[in-house]
Order: C-alpha cells, then structure tokens, then sequence
C-alpha cells in the first residue's frame, strides 16, 4: 500500500522467493507462498529516519544465486525488459520508489513470463518497491553486485534540494559498498549540470574511478541503457542529448 515501504532488517532476512520463484533452492521450496518475510515499517516513520527494521520471525527461503544487478529508480522497467535476455543467467532487480509504477512493473514482468511460458524468458527480473536512497545495505549484502544502472535520476537543481540527489558522496558509500571490485556504475541523463556533478561526485570517491570512453562504448549494456529506458525513448523523440559515465569499482587498499 501507499503507507508501507517493505524492507529486511538485514540482506539475509530478505526472502526473494516470491520475486524470483524459478531460483528458489530445492530444499526451500515447500513453504507458504504468502509468506514474504520482510518486515513493514509505516512510511511516515522512515521519513524520521527513527525506525530500527524489525527483525523476522521467519527463515527466509535462499535462491540459488544472489541479485547481482540492480536498476535503481527503475520507473516502469524497460531496462529491466531489455536488459533479461541480453544477462540471462544474471538476477536483475529493478527498484522504485512510486507504488503504481512498481505495481505497473510487476504486472508487466508478468504478463512477459506468461507470454514466454515455453522459453521461459523474463524470469530473471524482478521489481520491488523501495527508497534507495535508504535501504540499500538492507537489501544487499556487501560486494553482492556487479552493476547498479542509476538512469535518468530525476536532478533537483536547486542548492537545497541537493541531498535529494541519487548521487551524492554518502550514497556513493553505499554503493561502493553492496558493489563488488570490479563492479560498474552505470550512470545516463540528458540534464548537464546533473552529468557534471555525477561524474565530479564519483570522481572525487577513493572506491571509484572512471571508465574510459573506448571501454565504456564497447559495453553492450551501454547501448541498452542509452535506447531502452522509457526516459531515454522520451529524450530521443525530442532529439534531445544524452550523457553517458560509467564508473569502475575500485579494490579496497589493505590495511595500515
Ligand atoms: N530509470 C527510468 C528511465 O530511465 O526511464 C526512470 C527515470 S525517472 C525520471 C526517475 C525514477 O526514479 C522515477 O520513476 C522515480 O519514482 C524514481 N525514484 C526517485 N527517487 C527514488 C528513490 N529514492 N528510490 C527509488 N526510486 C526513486
């Protein structure tokens, strides 16, 4: 519902299952379906930011792979769409924020599967409802990714709408963290002043460094991220520019 953000008090309390039921380990499989095992805490209490996730009754039922690519503001998921048969051996999670679009998403991913009940496409993609600006550690263990896409982030220009940003030098932390060495950032946006401050924000983070344009143009991903969401579509139809950074997760330097 509008009221409820659902989130685990930690990545292994996360049960996947219902998202993802084609990966679900053998041994778990004879369980509830209902059972979503994730806790609900009242939107209006996360916004206080003094809520502790409250811990789960249930033991989460284990897939058998680990979400390692996420879409971050997905909107109604044509990444995602573009993104599952050119990764199908990859889980890939779409995150949103506004209840209908992810509902809208959901009911696509769907209908897809249904369409495709005898190649069993779109299996490898799922949406969930969540403030990334938040949960991410929630969901995601550490080095559990290998891409996070952050396309079309809405910008907030003005100066005190800065913390609102997608990106900003506390949420890079986050991502670097649920971000394996190796692991890419994927970042796209028709707006300048937002490309600027994205690429000025990475660059300026000790677990990131940029990817070069010759690397960055080869990726195939690239090319999906550029035409498939619906924004780019959007920004296309209006001949409208749009700028490209990728980001390489750095390894972490050792101790002392
Ligand atoms: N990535 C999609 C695309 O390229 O077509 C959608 C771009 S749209 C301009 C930005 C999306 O991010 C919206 O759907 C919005 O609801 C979502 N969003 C904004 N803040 C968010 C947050 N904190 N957590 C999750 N999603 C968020």
């Amino acid at each position: 519902s509008d009221h409820c953000l659902i989130y685990p008090a930690t990545p292994d309390k996360m049960d996947w299952s219902s998202l993802f039921p084609d990966y679900v380990a053998s041994e778990d499989v004879p369980q509830d379906q209902e059972d979503k095992g994730v806790a609900t805490v009242p939107a209006e209490e996360q916004q206080l930011g003094n809520q502790e996730p409250k811990a789960l009754e249930k033991k989460p039922r284990k897939l058998t792979q680990d979400v390692e690519v996420a879409d971050i503001g997905c909107g109604f998921g044509g990444l995602l769409i573009a993104l599952a048969p050119a990764l199908p051996d990859t889980l890939i999670l779409g995150l949103e924020i506004r209840v209908s679009v992810t509902q809208f998403v959901e009911d696509r991913i769907k209908a897809l599967r249904a369409q495709n009940l005898e190649k069993k496409l779109y299996r490898n993609i799922g949406v969930l409802r969540a403030n990334t600006m938040k949960f991410m550690p929630n969901f995601f263990k550490k080095a559990q990714l290998s891409k996070i896409f952050i396309c079309f982030p809405d910008p907030h220009f003005k100066a005190r709408k800065h913390k609102q940003r997608i990106v900003s030098a506390t949420l890079n932390s986050e991502y670097a963290y649920v971000l394996r060495p190796g692991g890419i950032v994927y970042t796209i946006t028709d707006v300048p002043d937002l490309h600027e401050w994205m690429v000025g924000h990475f660059e300026a983070h000790p677990s990131f460094e940029r990817v070069s344009e010759e690397e960055q143009e080869a990726d195939p991903c690239v090319t999906i991220m550029r035409t498939e969401t619906e924004e780019g579509k959007k920004v296309e139809r209006n001949s409208g520019k749009k700028f490209v950074a990728l980001f390489r997760r750095l390894d972490d330097p050792p101790f002392g």
